[in-house]
């Protein structure tokens, strides 16, 4: 395993470069100059050459998935439990959004001391998607990079990244 992610390290990088990288945000998705996808493709492989996701598992310690009812479905039969008795557990659903998320951090299946989720097969799509680093839309990319700067280090990292890519082009 590659050696630990500084998440707090990150965090600070996060705060630190905020509005420096909002404002590089802004002008890119104003200029949205062509071939940015391929650009931000780019960005994104190169982010995960650096960071593995194992070294750092911050997403599943302090974020909550949102997950499908289907989802819960799946995996309450897997662990022999009913929907209710999962959803009871360890979910509620949100009242502005109704979107349904866990109630407590770290994540249940999170295994905290080998850094893995315990139910990699059957975990959300939410969760297999994190941190979205490529949206179609620029300007919803620009809303989840922003989100996620400070809690996500590969969120960081490939702004930065990408901040790099096009110092030509803006
Ligand atoms: S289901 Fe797995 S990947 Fe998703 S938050 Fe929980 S531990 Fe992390
Ligand atoms: S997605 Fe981001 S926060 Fe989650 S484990 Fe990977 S680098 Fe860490």
């Amino acid at each position: 395993m590659q050696e630990k992610v500084n998440v707090a390290q990150f965090r600070r990088r996060a705060y630190r470069k905020k509005k420096v990288l909002a404002a590089f945000l802004k002008k890119l998705a104003k200029k949205n100059p062509k071939g940015l996808t391929k650009l931000t493709a780019q960005a994104e492989a190169e982010t995960w050459k650096e960071i593995n996701c194992q070294s750092c598992g911050n997403c599943c310690m302090t974020m909550t998935p949102t997950w499908k009812k289907s989802e819960v479905k799946r995996l309450a039969a897997r662990l022999g439990m009913t929907y209710d008795e999962f959803y009871d557990k360890w979910l509620y659903t949100e009242e502005s959004t109704g979107d349904i998320m866990n109630d407590s951090t770290p994540c249940q299946f999170f295994d905290q001391k080998n850094g893995l989720c315990t139910v990699y097969e059957l975990r959300p799509h939410d969760c297999a998607t994190f941190p979205h680093l490529y949206r179609k839309d620029f300007k919803d990319q620009v809303e989840v990079y922003t989100a996620n700067l400070h809690r996500c280090p590969a969120t960081l990292v490939a702004v930065e990244k990408l901040q790099e890519l096009t110092k030509n082009i803006l």
